[in-house]
């Protein structure tokens, strides 16, 4: 078709991955594409499992040099299910995960801008002597020169090395001893007396005087012999120098930085030395991590507790770099603080730095990789981060918009960048910079393909993939590919409808609010303090669906994770979580509980399936247990068990397939050969319900299983908030680590909606709704609404706009992030704020509603 000539498309033939239907399908190259679709409809496994996997198989001499992102994912991609792929280019996925968990990564570390600030500290630093205050630097030997030959005339001056300085009383005395002692030959000419040369010097001394100078009189070159005396005493002294004035003040040289007042001296700062990663540069007391227990928090506790902010390393006050680092100044900052500055205010101080034009050169390189890096931050709305925070402390989305401002510093071209949904986290003010940046980036010759849900983003995509029409078994099959445009046309998608404007959410369209005021009950958190908010008084309404909104980094998780739940945890459950700063929190009598329902995947290794985690296995293996067959076998419930040994097969311990390591390729994972992948022995299986085994109840999807189990209430309870919250397709034994962001997150969910709760329980859900589908979207307000309805309080923070519009009540936070926002700009209903609104959320509320 296209003879030999560079293919225009990416050609897919029988792709059969996971729960695709066998599908075929070209992608235009040069494009921003969007694979959307419900959730689990297999746009992940098109994007990542399928294209991605072949595109680093392919690859990967190519790559991994280049890329350390691609060689992690590497290990986990085999051969994808599909009979062709043609026309694929490199590949470079930019996840959505959070960074790795090395505590003293920070965003200025993983930019990289930390590193150009370390040369300019170290080129064009100012160090201050940490108890003078004074600026302390390092002299050449004509500066020396000069500075003597400033003095006024008639001085009459002692050079001295090493520093200990020597009285000048005691000048006669010195002199005889130098005589004395035979080396120093020191001679009387023009009233200037200089060393001869000293080829015979032993070294192992130090000797406290070179050079007496009388200057009544310089003339000829006497400055010369001046330079001479002092270069020689440098070096005798080891780079220090001190020129004593009879009569007059005392002046201290150094070639190493050394404080005229106090003696304190350090070497000339190097580049490592503003690096808390290297023992030159780290603050002693807490090893370059900013606090003492900052990596097991990091670690053990779900809401963020911060190095600095939980216990603050005093020696260091969090800046992580020992005094000597901290004591080099630059544009009159420490590194230390310029770390501490929100990008925009480090912008502004990095332009403003004023440097003597012969160190010009010196600057400009470093500066424009800088300022390069900062405004790719600035593209993707992380003005607000300040360089110095820990990489760790990054939200999901932000992680992955920090990985793309790097793929825009050293752009390629010919690449297939993926993306999982970038718009997480980000406000809708937002979205439109970072289809800026997308843009940029096809617009230098790479292909861009996003798996999204976002309908501003769909529209203006180039090529958009919609994928259906169900999930899990009822989906993976191609609905929709060509231009946005012809999207509204094909009726069977989803998608259509709600781009069409067929179907809709929020405002008066989706789930009927519940009634406009509750009963009046309200929770209130007055003064909140913590990172940026500034002393904020919140009143939550209570027996309500809430939203907290605002721009990324305004101060939402802040409030509500980090200060609101653990403060309410703590008085209700007798918990010692930290909070972050408040006064007082008032009207909890009117709840019994709290539930966090975390967005973070739910297991990560295959040992962890949705029947285990929601409870219902264990509900399960006790009715096996009670069954006849098992009963005179003698056997119980945890025989039933896959994780434990008893019941399980021992070849693959339970896991059904077994891992071969491949050195230097991707694992590759072989069904076990004595259970079949089963999970379990021979006798075990023996034991059957209904005639299915404990193997078999694994393989059964969530709708099969109701059936199946539709006369044990207990049971069947918790199946049925499965397939509420829409996952009625999953299997009961899918590895945790293999579903997707979405369906993990409603897997939890439906955990908690199994749970019995104890009278009015306040629900906490952090942007529910990324990986959703608009269709998931309505489902998960039904949901949501049930709660509410069953006397329930949800506060939710969130981005989504259609599904801000279906909540009863608004608390928009801002009016910018960082240290620009942490104040409640506006609050009221959606169609309140619509209407009379002027924060961000306000105007992209109202802009919705038209
Ligand atoms: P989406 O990205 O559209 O939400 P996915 O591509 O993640 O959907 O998943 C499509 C279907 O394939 C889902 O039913 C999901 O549970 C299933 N699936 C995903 N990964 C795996 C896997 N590694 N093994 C088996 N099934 C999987
Ligand atoms: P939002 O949830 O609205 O995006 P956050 O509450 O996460 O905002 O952030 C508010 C401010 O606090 C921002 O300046 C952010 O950089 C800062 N911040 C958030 N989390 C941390 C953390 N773990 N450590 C240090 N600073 C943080
Ligand atoms: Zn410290
Ligand atoms: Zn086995």
């Amino acid at each position: 078709m296209e003879g030999k000539g560079r293919q225009r498309v990416i050609r897919i033939r029988g792709a059969r991955q996971h729960n695709l239907k066998d599908i075929d399908l070209d992608l235009p190259k040069d494009a921003l594409i969007v694979v959307t679709g419900v959730s689990g409809s297999g746009k992940s496994t098109l994007a990542f499992d399928v294209l991605h996997a072949e595109g680093c198989r392919r690859y990967l001499d190519a790559f991994l040099p280049a890329s350390h992102f691609t060689l992690g994912s590497l290990w986990r991609h085999e051969r994808p299910d599909a009979d062709s792929i043609e026309g694929l280019q490199p590949t470079v996925a930019i996840e959505h995960k959070r960074l790795p968990a090395d505590p003293r990564s920070t965003v200025g570390t993983v930019t990289e801008i930390h590193d150009f600030l370390r040369i300019l500290y170290a080129r064009l630093g100012t160090m201050v002597c940490p108890a003078c205050h004074l600026p302390i630097r390092a002299h050449t030997i004509p500066e020396m020169t000069q500075e003597v030959l400033r003095l006024p005339a008639g001085s009459r001056f002692l050079v001295l090395a090493p520093l200990e300085p020597a009285p000048h009383a005691q000048l006669a005395k010195t002199l005889a001893r130098l005589r004395r002692e035979g080396f120093a030959r020191i001679r009387f000419e023009d009233k200037i007396y200089l060393l001869d040369p000293l080829p015979a010097l032993p070294r192992r001394k130090t000797y406290p005087i070179q050079v007496v100078v009388d200057r009544l009189i310089l003339k000829d070159d006497a400055s010369r012999r001046l330079t001479g005396s002092l270069e020689l005493a440098a070096q005798l002294g080891n780079g220090r120098v001190v020129v004593a004035v009879v009569d007059g003040p005392e002046l201290s040289f150094s070639q190493n930085r050394v404080c005229s007042r106090c003696g304190w001296t350090a070497p000339e700062p190097t580049p490592r030395l503003f690096s808390h990663f290297h023992p030159e540069g780290a603050c002693p007391q807490c090893q370059g991590l900013g606090c003492l227990q900052g990596t097991r928090k990091a670690r053990s506790s779900r809401i963020t507790l911060v190095p600095g902010e939980a216990a603050p390393c005093e020696a260091c006050q969090g800046t992580r770099l020992n005094d000597r680092a901290r004591s080099v100044r630059l544009g009159g900052r420490s590194l230390g603080e310029v770390s501490a500055m929100d990008l925009g205010a480090f912008r502004r101080w990095l332009q403003e730095l004023a440097v003597e034009p012969s160190l010009e050169a010196v600057v400009s390189g470093p500066r424009h990789q800088i300022l390069q890096r900062v405004e790719a931050l600035f593209q993707l709305g992380l003005d607000y981060l300040p360089l110095g925070r820990g990489a760790w402390t990054l939200s999901g989305g932000e992680a992955q918009r920090l990985r793309l401002a790097q793929q825009l510093n050293s752009p390629l071209s010919g690449v297939l960048y993926l993306l999982d949904e970038p718009s997480v986290g980000l406000h809708a003010r937002d979205r439109r910079r970072l289809l800026r940046t997308l843009s940029r980036l096809r617009t230098a010759g790479n292909t861009v393909l996003l798996v999204e849900h976002d309908l501003q983003i769909l529209r203006w995509a180039d090529w958009v993939v919609d994928l259906g029409p169900g999930g899990g078994t009822e989906g993976g099959r191609v609905l929709y590919s060509g231009h946005p445009d012809g999207l509204g046309r094909c009726t069977q998608s989803l998608t259509a409808q709600f781009a069409s404007g067929a179907r809709r959410l929020g405002f008066s369209h989706g789930p009927p609010k519940g009634p406009a005021d509750g009963n009046g009950n309200t929770l209130q958190l007055r003064g909140a303090r913590g990172r940026n908010l500034r002393d904020v008084t919140v009143t939550f309404p209570l027996h309500g669906l809430t939203c907290v909104t605002g721009v990324s980094g305004s101060g939402k998780t802040t409030l509500v994770r980090d200060t609101l739940y653990p403060a309410v945890r703590n008085l209700l459950h007798r918990s010692t979580m930290t909070a972050l700063p408040f006064d007082a929190l008032e009207g909890i009598h009117n709840l019994q509980g709290v539930v966090l329902v975390d967005p973070a995947p739910i297991g990560t290794t295959p040992r962890s399936i949705p029947a285990t985690y929601t409870g219902v296995f264990d509900l399960i293996r006790n009715l096996f247990a009670n069954l006849p067959e098992a009963k005179t076998r003698g056997y119980r419930p945890e025989r039933f068990s896959f994780n434990t040994p008893g019941g399980r097969c021992e070849t693959c311990q339970g896991e059904g397939r077994q891992r071969i390591d491949m050195v230097l390729l991707p694992d590759v994972y072989v069904t076990c050969p004595t259970c079949r992948g089963s999970r379990y022995d021979e006798a075990t299986l023996d034991v059957r319900f209904k005639g299915h085994s404990i193997a078999d109840v694994l393989q059964m999807t969530i709708s099969q299983a109701l059936e199946v189990f539709q006369n044990l209430p207990a049971i069947r309870r918790r199946l049925q908030v499965l397939a509420d919250v829409g996952l009625d397709y999953l299997r009961l034994g899918q590895p945790a680590n293999t579903l997707s962001g979405g369906e993990a997150q409603r897997i939890r969910l439906a955990r908690e909606l199994g749970r019995r709760t104890r009278g009015h329980t306040l629900y906490i859900l952090d942007e529910p709704t990324r990986g959703l589908h608009l269709h998931d979207v309505e489902r998960l307000v039904w949901i949501l609404r049930r709660l509410v309805q069953k006397g329930h309080t949800v506060l939710v923070v969130e981005h989504h706009l259609p599904f801000i519009a279906c909540a009863d009540y608004v608390i928009d936070l801002g009016p910018e992030g960082g240290p620009g926002g942490g104040r409640i700009v506006a609050q009221g209903t959606p169609a309140e704020l619509a209407c009379k609104g002027t924060s961000h959320t306000a105007r992209a509320l109202a802009e919705l509603k038209q």
